[in-house]
């Protein structure tokens, strides 16, 4: 079974789709730390073939074994995920190993394109937002860095994933919409693991 968590940035994906992967039981699966990978790959070799790097995913990052976990968060980084996420190149071979690691066993996956792109078909589909204030106000506060700073960048990373001809951001028509603007993030954890547990009781009596 899958759960698909989409969303712009800072709207609490991956606080959720974690909390909500150890309460049901389910691995997570944070595809933005594959095209962090890529970005960090690109940045030291321009030439990095998307194809041809290894990429771990689990507690830590690995990128042809090298833990690289910390260093794909730096926020030049964040910048160039975004940038080397519109080429579809890359989607694609991305796209291809996350369908493959999903195919086997029970996911939360969360990204920008799961439930239009990687698995339309997902049993549960959830988009994820906060406003704009409030996204960035949470990545200030988790890295210490001024408000108005972390605004700018998100909104300048929000257009890019939203305008992108390649799988753009945006909400699957059957995903349900979850505004975490002044909820707590446990509330909105507890809502989807119901609804996780809800569908697969219906699926195992199908
Ligand atoms: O989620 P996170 O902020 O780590 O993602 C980094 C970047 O990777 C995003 O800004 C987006 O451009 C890209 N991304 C994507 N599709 C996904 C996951 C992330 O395009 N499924």
């Amino acid at each position: 079974m899958l759960v698909a968590i989409d969303g712009p940035a800072g709207a609490g994906k991956s606080t959720v789709a974690r909390a909500a992967a150890d309460a049901l039981g389910f691995t997570y699966l944070d595809t933005g730390a594959m095209y962090r990978t890529v970005a960090l790959a690109r940045l030291r070799d321009p030439q990095a073939d998307p194809q041809a790097l290894e990429i771990e995913l689990g507690d830590r990052v690995l990128l042809d074994g090298e833990d690289v976990t910390d260093a794909i968060r730096a926020p030049q980084v964040t910048e160039v995920a975004s940038q080397v996420a519109a080429d579809p190149a890359v989607r694609a071979a991305m796209v291809t190993r996350q369908r493959a690691l999903i195919a086997g066993g029970d996911w939360v996956a969360e990204g920008r394109d799961i439930g239009t792109v990687v698995a339309p078909d997902a049993e549960l589909k959830v988009f994820l937002t906060a406003t704009a204030q409030e996204r960035a106000r949470r990545r200030a506060a988790q890295t210490g860095r001024a408000v108005d700073a972390v605004l700018a960048e998100q909104e300048r990373r929000d257009d890019r994933d939203r305008a992108r001809e390649a799988s753009p951001l945006l909400a699957a028509p059957d995903a349900l919409t979850v505004d975490t603007t002044g909820l707590s993030l446990q509330d909105v954890v507890a809502q989807i693991v119901r609804l996780a547990d809800e569908r697969r009781t219906a699926e195992s009596t199908r």
